[in-house]
């Protein structure tokens, strides 16, 4: 028995920041446009998130603090000026500038701008169809994709279009390839995203041919205190300790093994790699106040990140003894006596030898000497992932020669290496690509 058929312009698989506004950006300029969503509800993890729509202030910025492909960058700095446009010519409620780590940005009211997409679908005829897996994608005799086979629990849909993006949102939501494409140890990382993105938009591109790019195993995400009640998605905020490139971070043997100061995203992947996944944050009274009880973007709620993460059961101590700090570790599995010499040879290089740190300190060489001292076990949790289907600046799939898979297109979390272990914003990244592969579809 044939499946019905639907034709439109564009099929976009996956309703979240980088398909939604792909799908509303070409609705706008006539398109027909066909979205299957796999979840019961739009927006993916875009919906969970504050909004902050930022990124790096200068195609140099980007590129030391993205650390990734350097023409990929330059497409978000490019496309992010059009898209504030947009949304500001749509109505959608745009806040003042703010400061987000390394550059600005504006908290939008995310849910309208996502809603409002799928309006503009609506009013020109496409259709956004929930609860929809995508079961392959179509294609030519000569390779053109032309649409996928979908299913829903009404029946099986063959979706004709010319042009297919996949946007399903990265692969953090499956255990298995988080630890063939991350590290082992990613295999039991905890999840701070929706729950959804288990990396299908990026086996369908593969199945037809798509490259990925295996060597990029970086990922956005932050170090969380444990919790019982893991998994409600209140958390994932409230147990984030994003001061932590103002922290030492010890291993289980009581080393330090990176840069905190490279940022909380960046301290999360280096977690990840060490023994059993995890590690011990330490920091001093100072830290505490300008840091640990303040919020990190303006909109933001202030909150003692350190009483929060002990109210939902986080293991932590808060003592003025740095011994009672090392029995501490010792009790939860670390190296006691190691992590005490570690704070105090980190002390010492602050005041002496900084140059002599290992590894380096970029920023905030300051020593930890002010009672009371804080020691809470963290964990590495993801958002979402960097690996994925390679693209050139025009969002096209690539296959292994570099040639584009013609009708196939990725954005956002499915497509790969626009950052490497660096970070400037996911929305931003969704956002001028969703645009962008509009724009190669033919909608300017
Ligand atoms: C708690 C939290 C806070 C955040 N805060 C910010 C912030 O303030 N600023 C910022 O820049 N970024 C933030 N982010 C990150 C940002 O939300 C993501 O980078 C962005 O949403 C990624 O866009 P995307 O379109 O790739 O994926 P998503 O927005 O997650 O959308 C992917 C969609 O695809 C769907 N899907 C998955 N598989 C399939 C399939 N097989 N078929 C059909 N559909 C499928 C999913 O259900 C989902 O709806 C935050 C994320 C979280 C979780």
């Amino acid at each position: 028995m044939s499946n019905e058929v639907l034709e439109c312009d564009l099929l976009v698989i996956g309703a979240g920041m980088a398909g939604l506004s792909a799908a509303g950006w070409a609705a706008s300029r006539g398109a027909k446009v066909v979205v299957v969503e796999k979840a019961e509800k739009i927006g993916g993890s875009a919906a969970l998130s504050g909004g902050m729509l930022w990124t790096a202030t200068s195609k140099a910025r980007m590129n030391y603090y993205g650390a990734g492909e350097a023409d990929l960058g330059a497409v978000v700095c490019a496309t992010y000026p059009q898209a504030m446009s947009w949304l500001r010519e749509r109505g959608i409620d745009v806040s003042e500038k703010m400061d987000a780590l390394h550059g600005y940005g504006y908290q939008i009211d995310i849910i309208a701008h996502l809603q409002g997409c799928v309006a503009l679908v609506e009013q020109a005829g496409g259709h956004v169809i929930l609860g929809t897996s995508v079961e392959k994608l179509l294609h030519t005799p000569d390779g053109r994709i032309i649409g996928a086979s979908t299913r829903h629990v009404d029946g099986c849909v063959d979706v004709h279009a010319a042009s297919t993006l996949l946007a399903t949102g990265g692969y953090q939501g499956d255990p298995e390839l988080r630890a063939r494409y991350i590290h082992p140890n990613a295999r039991n990382m905890l999840l701070r995203s929706n729950l959804t993105s288990r990396g299908e938009g990026i086996q369908l591109g593969e199945q037809v041919g798509g490259e990925v790019r295996a060597t990029n195993d970086g990922f956005y995400g932050h170090l969380v205190s444990a919790s019982p009640s893991w998994g409600e998605e209140r958390l994932y905020t409230m147990l984030s300790q994003y001061h932590s490139d103002y922290t030492l971070l010890l291993n289980e043997d009581g080393l330090r093994f990176c840069d905190e100061t490279n940022g909380d995203h960046t301290n999360t992947y280096y977690t990840v790699q060490q023994k059993n996944g995890r590690a011990l944050c330490f920091w001093d009274s100072r830290v505490h106040e300008e840091q640990a009880t303040k919020s990190i973007v303006k909109f933001a709620t202030p909150m003692d990140k350190f009483a929060v993460a002990l109210e939902f059961g986080g293991a932590g101590l808060c003592s003025a003894s740095v011994d009672d700090i090392a029995g501490f570790a010792s009790a939860q599995g670390f190296n006691g006596e190691q992590v005490a010499k570690s704070i105090a040879d980190f002390n010492f290089c602050c005041r002496n030898a900084w140059e002599t740190l290992d590894p380096p300190r970029s920023e905030e060489c300051i020593p930890y000497d002010r009672a009371p001292f804080y020691a809470l076990v963290v964990y590495p949790a993801i958002t979402f992932t960097y690996g994925g289907l390679t693209i050139d600046t025009a969002a096209r799939v690539l296959d292994a020669r570099g040639q584009a898979i013609p009708g196939l297109l990725a954005a956002g979390s499915d497509a790969g290496a626009a950052f490497g272990i660096g970070y400037a914003g996911g929305l931003a990244l969704a956002m001028t690509f969703g645009i962008t592969a509009a724009r190669t579809a033919g909608w300017q």
